[in-house]
């Protein structure tokens, strides 16, 4: 049985802040197509029901319309939710202020990016970045502000993030750093008009999207016994208890290909190879004695792409403090560049515009190759 608080049959982010936002994709083409026919599978889908509680004890959840499912082996991935602006930000329920997480949200924005609209974007990160270049693309004029000194700060190295805030600037985004949104003032109607910057710059407005962030979905687990710590904290197999596996954006676990960090990756390939993982881990798990059962841990390397106008950003494994240019330069916006620890060992490999070499990084970070084996093969 799958659970799910959305009302959607299973679907596809990525496309939500780009193909789905600016027009290519419908609706349809969003839709997760298993490869056997869903009629043919012995599984039950429950849709628009959220899980409240669990038992791990007595192997229970309790669902918001009362039901209590009683399970062998439970899989949590309840993901995670946008983080929301302050109370003070005087914007709650206020008309054109958008989040940008489910169909719904980009139903919703969609509704409001048009030609010569002008959005605010709060938070430079993947969301903000998306959607800053996908409602420029649509004729929008937009102002990007993060309180960060670069773009994409939580995962580039500051180089590379300050080429994203060119990027955005020569496709003619007003990009505002170190700034934060104090408020939004709204009109009669209740629809926002006017922002007020941390810098008392005002910006007058028809749209606000902040992307400041997620949560994860962990509220409903208290007092469930199990450890949540910004996620559900599970062992190097995904296992958070027995019977019970985490996956995906909610995940917490230590990734032995990274020393044992304690890692929570709020990547769509992740949550694909995660979910597989859980899959057969919770099998393996009902099936022997759970926490004795031999179980290689998940080690992924992380990946992740990003696509803003013409680039496509990609980066295999995780960003260091040491970075070293392998190929092209930042300037002209495509080029390779190998992330090391303190011993030389590649720890991750960003490309721009160079998609095989993406490949091939994520070859050198899984291998922990030195930098010399990089600029051989990436050089
Ligand atoms: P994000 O990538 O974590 O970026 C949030 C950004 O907002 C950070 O730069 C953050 O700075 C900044 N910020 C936080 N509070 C702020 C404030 N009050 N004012 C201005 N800036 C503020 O999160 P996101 O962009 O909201 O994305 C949400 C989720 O969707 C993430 O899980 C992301 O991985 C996923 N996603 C991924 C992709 C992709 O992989 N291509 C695309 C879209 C979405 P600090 O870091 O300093 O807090």
């Amino acid at each position: 049985m799958v659970i799910g608080d959305e009302p959607h049959r299973p679907y596809d982010r990525p496309p939500l802040s780009k193909e789905f936002l600016t027009g290519p994709y419908d609706e349809d083409r969003l839709l997760l197509r298993p490869t056997a026919d869903p009629a043919n599978l012995d599984f039950t889908l429950k849709l628009g029901r959220k899980a409240i509680e669990l038992d791990v004890e007595q192997g229970r959840v309790m669902l918001d319309d009362g039901e209590v499912i009683t399970y062998e082996g439970l899989v949590i991935a309840t993901g995670a939710q946008p983080r929301r602006l302050p109370a003070s930000a005087g914007a709650e329920g206020a008309s054109g202020l958008h989040v940008l997480r489910s169909l719904d949200d980009a139903r919703s924005l969609r509704e409001d990016l048009h030609p010569g609209k002008r959005v605010l974007v709060v938070g430079a990160g993947f969301i903000g970045a998306e959607v800053a270049a996908s409602a420029r693309q649509m004729g929008c004029e937009v102002t990007l502000i993060d309180l960060a000194s670069a773009p994409l700060d939580r995962v580039l190295d500051s180089a590379s993030g300050m080429a994203i805030a060119d990027l955005h600037r020569s496709n003619g985004v007003d990009v505002r750093l170190e700034v934060a949104l104090d408020h939004v003032e709204v009109d009669e109607g209740g629809r926002v008009k006017r922002s007020v910057l941390s810098s008392g710059d005002v910006v007058a407005i028809d749209t606000v999207v902040v992307g400041i962030g997620v949560v994860p979905n962990t509220g409903w687990l208290s007092g469930s016994g199990l450890t949540v710590d910004d996620g559900v904290v599970a062992d190097e197999t995904c296992l958070a208890a027995p019977r019970v596996v985490v996956a995906g954006d909610v995940a917490k676990w230590p990734n032995r290909s990274f020393g044992g960090r304690m890692m929570r990756v709020e990547q769509w390939d992740n949550a694909i190879d995660q979910g597989g993982y859980a899959g057969r881990r919770i099998v393996a798990a009902i099936k022997g004695d759970a926490l004795a059962t031999p179980v290689e841990p998940y080690a992924p390397i992380p990946w992740f792409w990003s696509d803003q106008y013409d680039r496509k950003i990609q980066l295999a494994g995780m960003p260091t403090e040491r970075a070293e240019l392998m190929q092209g330069a930042v300037a002209d916006r495509q080029f390779v560049k190998a992330f090391l620890d303190e011993d030389d060992v590649v720890q991750g490999v960003l490309c721009w515009n160079r998609p095989r070499q993406a490949v091939l990084g994520r070859q050198l970070v899984a291998a922990g190759e030195s930098v010399a084996a990089a600029r051989e093969r990436l050089g």
